[in-house]
């Protein structure tokens, strides 16, 4: 077997001896690797988290003023839990809705402080780079027996090396946003227009409510966070009656834009898109669809035109601000010398792909998988949490936390431990596309046991 297609369970044994006074090199302080720590912790294996930030959780600062559509419950990892109750920690009410200010205040910053954790993290750390110590990517002599090494750059612009046993990529995807052109590439004049362009979510009835009360805002997007803006929106437009929200989607508009309703397993996810179908049929929300945005111009400085093609004909729209929610897509740029088989369109691990592909379901059922299925040729290197699902959109936390509990049973050598994953997720209550056989998606036994059983 070349070493290119060695597997988690067909790693050399002896690495993980060879190297073991090494620590596992978490990259990225989000829930997920402050989980991993707990899990890594709770089997006596020694963690050291990177974390770019400073502070845990600065992913989620850009969204801290958005309510979360899971409870409590499926938010709070088990071995970060056990850690966070010993020191005397009582967990927040389990059906209880966080924002992100509350995921990051009432948990993330009390677990970074146990004891146990605090001293393994590094902030102001940023990965630039994850190779084998003094072996590139094409060689094959001593690959596996060499340690993992690690570039960081620190908060004083000094590069290090660092080495270690395993690394455990957790770094999330939110640096990387899509951007408003059709095919995923920048719409012409995209870049120059950026002053009136918000990638994400803006914190609409707070910091940015002068930014956009009163204008005429166009959303272009289709998932949860989109629709959470538009309600936003709408709620500003109460105090400001001259406003004008449009809702841009590249695809054509139906039913299911709205998510699954009442059949949603998150009572606040589905409700979201309820409340929007209403705001819509009341006329509060004007959808312009399909369109795919080719071009986006600024009208001497006041205004925005948007212009693209819908079903063939051009239309151009015109709007004061721009806020685009197109999804996240993982970085990859700092895994250059490192092995990676990754879907080629989602860019998650190929096991996971068909799992969580939106092409085929958008059920959120997606199987309990661990670190079989994360694990990359290069051995000792796992890619975890929200940026395993690549460019899938229905990551959820509760999926990450059995990622990295199976991923620390697995670096210590329990095998069983890591392949008997376990997980019940909620599902969306709807199904998008069909599979190969055109079964839609969860409408039948059959396509229920391939893509979520
Ligand atoms: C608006 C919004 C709402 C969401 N709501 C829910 C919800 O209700 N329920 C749910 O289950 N999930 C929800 N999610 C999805 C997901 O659970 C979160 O995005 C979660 O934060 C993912 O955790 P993570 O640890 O994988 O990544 P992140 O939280 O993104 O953490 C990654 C960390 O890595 C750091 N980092 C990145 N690059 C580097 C580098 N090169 N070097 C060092 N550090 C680096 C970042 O600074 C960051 O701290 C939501 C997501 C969004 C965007």
């Amino acid at each position: 077997m070349k070493a290119s297609q060695a597997t988690a369970s067909q790693l050399p044994s002896d690495h993980l001896a060879k190297s073991a006074p090494l620590p596992v090199v978490i990259i990225g302080a989000g829930p997920i690797g402050l989980a991993a720590a707990a899990h890594l912790l709770e089997r006596g294996l020694t963690p050291l988290i990177l974390e770019r930030g400073d502070d845990v959780g600065s992913a989620i600062q850009d969204w801290r003023h958005v309510s979360m559509f899971s409870p409590w419950r499926f938010n709070i990892d088990t071995a970060a839990r056990s850690l966070l109750e010993w020191h005397g920690w009582e967990a927040p009410e389990s059906e209880g809705f966080p924002t992100g200010a509350d995921l990051i205040e009432l948990y993330l910053k009390p677990l970074s402080k146990c004891p146990e954790i605090a001293p393994h993290i590094r902030f102001g750390a940023l990965v630039t780079n994850v190779g084998r110590a003094n072996i590139d990517k094409a060689r094959n002599d001593g690959r596996t027996d060499a340690p993992l090494e690690i570039r960081v750059t620190r908060r004083d612009g000094a590069d290090e090396r660092l080495f270690a046993r395993a690394v455990i990529d957790a770094t999330g995807t939110s640096l990387k946003r899509s951007p408003a052109g059709a095919g995923g590439m920048h719409a012409l004049g995209e870049k120059a227009a950026s002053e009136r362009i918000f990638y994400g979510m803006p914190d609409i009835l707070g910091e940015h409510r002068a930014r956009y009360g009163g204008k005429h805002v166009a959303v272009v997007g289709s998932g949860h966070s989109a629709v959470g803006a538009l309600l936003e929106l709408v709620e500003l437009s109460h105090s400001f009656l001259e406003m004008k929200i449009s809702w841009i989607l590249r695809r054509s508009f139906d039913r299911q834009v709205f998510g699954g309703g009442a059949a949603d397993q998150l009572r606040q996810r589905g409700s979201l898109g309820l409340k929007l179908e209403q705001q819509v049929a009341d006329g509060r929300v004007c959808v312009v669809a399909p369109l795919a945005i080719e071009e986006i111009a600024t009208d001497k400085g006041a205004s925005l035109v948007i212009g693209g093609d819908s079903d063939g004909q051009p239309v151009n729209i015109s709007a004061d601000e721009l806020i685009v929610v197109t999804g996240l897509r993982p970085d990859l740029s700092f895994l250059d010398e490192i092995r990676l088989d990754l879907d080629p369109a989602l860019e998650c691990p190929r096991a996971l792909a068909p799992l969580i592909d939106p092409n085929v379901h958008k059920c959120g059922t997606v199987r309990p998988h661990g670190a079989f299925d994360l694990a990359q040729p290069e051995p000792g290197f796992f890619i975890v949490g929200m940026k395993s699902y690549g460019r899938a959109p229905t990551f959820l936390l509760a999926t990450g936390y059995e990622q990295v509990r199976s991923t620390a049973a697995w670096l210590c050598g329990d095998l069983d431990g890591a392949r008997r994953v376990e997980l019940t997720l909620p599902e969306t209550g709807i199904c998008g596309g069909k599979d190969a056989d055109d079964n839609v998606c969860c409408a039948s036994e059959k396509s229920l046991a391939r893509c979520c059983a």
